[in-house]
């Protein structure tokens, strides 16, 4: 598998306590991720269920214990309540960028 620059992390910033987490991609690309957003968007199946679209998941306890790179695709996340079962795959990450750019992106290409 060719590794796109867009889904290939070069950096990770998760300083403990911080509420703002930052990913910086091979293509440049400074990815500004709220923890709270993060966990909101757990792709678990526990959160998730099975359905085909994601939501936003209100409640959850937002403080990032630990990140965990998985094989060279994903990021698993440990919360504060030990929740550890969203395993983050780099192509969902970029997705749910909150930089002003991104943000912009997504709402000109519309939502379903
Ligand atoms: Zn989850
Ligand atoms: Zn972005």
């Amino acid at each position: 598998m060719a590794s796109d620059p867009k889904t290939t992390p070069t950096h990770v910033r998760a300083p403990h306590g911080a509420t703002v987490t930052e990913i910086t991609w091979a293509d440049g690309h400074q990815g500004l991720y709220p923890n709270k957003i993060l966990r909101g968007y757990c792709p678990c199946a526990g959160c998730q269920g099975h359905g085909g679209t994601r939501s936003f998941i209100e409640g959850g306890d937002s403080e990032l214990r630990e990140v965990t790179p998985v094989g060279n695709y994903a990021l698993q996340l440990t919360w504060g309540d030990r929740h550890d079962t969203g395993i983050y795959t780099f192509a969902y990450l970029r997705s749910l960028c909150q930089c002003q750019e991104c943000q912009a992106t997504q709402a000109t290409a519309g939502t379903k």
